[in-house]
């Protein structure tokens, strides 16, 4: 039986994350879905503040018997801990390929017991990411089709209490 960990920053989470979640977590019989406490962008989120956004959503979202950790460092450390196997990734356009088949080939010079898997994207996501998310959440714009509500309302609150 295999145990996966997703990680990536979510900052916020958006659908097309939930997307890749609700599909791996039919392949996995154990899955860790995994928030890097400092991710190479500067996040809107403090990680305690994903993780916690990232429960309420997959929660909205329906989807349960998966656990939300955080981690620093290397990867490949905290999927040692979890005991994983696979490290899941979504695939959106060109543009990910790049980084991703980089971070896979790097991640199996380090650690050759796990396997990277790919997921490609749904068509109705491929053009969605967190940055998007924030900066129409921004300027005011409806991204309620972009994530759940919970999500909508997190980001409501940290955007006017940045402002204020
Ligand atoms: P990171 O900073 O590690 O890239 P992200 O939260 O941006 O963290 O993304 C985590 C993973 O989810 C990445 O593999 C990314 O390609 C994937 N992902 C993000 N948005 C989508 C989407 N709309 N559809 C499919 N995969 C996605």
């Amino acid at each position: 039986m295999a145990t996966a960990i997703y990680p990536g920053s979510f900052d916020p989470i958006t659908n097309g994350h939930i997307d890749i979640v609700r599909r791996a977590r039919k392949l996995f019989s154990k899955l860790y879905v995994a928030v890097v406490a400092n991710p190479h962008k500067s996040p809107l989120f403090t990680v305690e503040e994903r993780v916690d956004i990232t429960k309420a959503a997959l929660a909205e979202a329906g989807i349960n018997g998966l656990e939300v950790i955080s981690y620093d460092g290397l990867l490949i450390e905290c999927a040692r801990d979890h005991a994983a196997n696979a490290i899941v990734r979504g695939l959106r356009a060109n543009s990910d390929f790049e980084y991703e088949f980089q971070m896979a080939l790097t991640n199996r010079d380090l650690a050759s017991e796990f396997e990277s898997v790919f997921f490609m994207t749904a068509k109705k996501y491929s053009f969605l990411s967190s940055s998007i998310v924030k900066e129409v959440s921004m300027y005011g714009g409806d991204v309620s089709t972009f994530v759940p509500s919970s999500v909508e309302q997190a980001l409501r609150r940290k955007l006017e209490k940045k402002a204020s």
